[in-house]
């Protein structure tokens, strides 16, 4: 496992993405939805750092079970959302790759009629986008490889390292799609 993204070096670039937030939004009130699981851990560091009124909720994005990277259905739980309707709404995930699970949520979130809808992602994969968008705020861009920790799994393992690292692909099982 080569480490990629140290834990110091991932703490300034969530400082850095909370400037941006904070400079973007100043005091307009703001929802957060984390895209489930892997947002987990950026979302709990990256709130503590934005200054504006501030609600969270949750949305899962499944890929299929043990399948690393295709893209799965979308799991909207009206429960784990507040309202957004008339709202500034910030999806919050791991890693912009092939970009559809991102271009999929905004399109969705853009038909509960919110003052707005933009993202935020920790790590952008270079080099994979088929999507016309692109998040709006980047952590940081990272080599086509597959990475774990600090939030990102492989088959629900590794999300408690405090650092991204790049998972050998010999690791990788031959049922995932890479
Ligand atoms: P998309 O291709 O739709 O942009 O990304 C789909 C999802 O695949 C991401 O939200 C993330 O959960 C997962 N994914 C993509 N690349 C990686 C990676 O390198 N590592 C891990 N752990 N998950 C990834
Ligand atoms: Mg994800």
């Amino acid at each position: 496992m080569n480490v990629l993204l140290t834990a110091t070096q991932l703490h300034e670039g969530v400082r850095r993405l909370a400037g941006e937030i904070n400079a973007f939004y100043g005091q307009q009130p703001l929802v957060i939805v984390g895209v489930m699981t892997g947002s987990l851990v950026l979302v709990a560091d990256l709130i503590r750092q934005l200054e504006m009124p501030l609600r969270v909720g949750v949305v899962q994005a499944r890929s299929y079970r043990g399948n690393a990277t295709v893209p799965g259905e979308l799991t909207v739980h009206a429960e784990l959302l507040p309202e957004l309707a008339g709202r500034h709404v910030l999806v919050v995930d791991d890693i912009f790759d092939t970009g559809q699970t991102l271009a999929a949520l905004l399109e969705q979130f853009d038909r509960l009629g919110p003052a707005s809808v933009r993202s935020a992602v920790l790590l952008r994969k270079l080099g994979r986008q088929r999507v016309a968008i692109a998040p709006d705020h980047v952590g940081f861009e990272i080599p086509d490889a597959f990475v774990v920790g600090y939030g990102l799994d492989y088959r629900d393992e590794y999300r408690n390292l405090p650092f991204v690292a790049i998972l050998d692909p010999a690791t990788l099982d031959e049922e995932s799609p890479r």
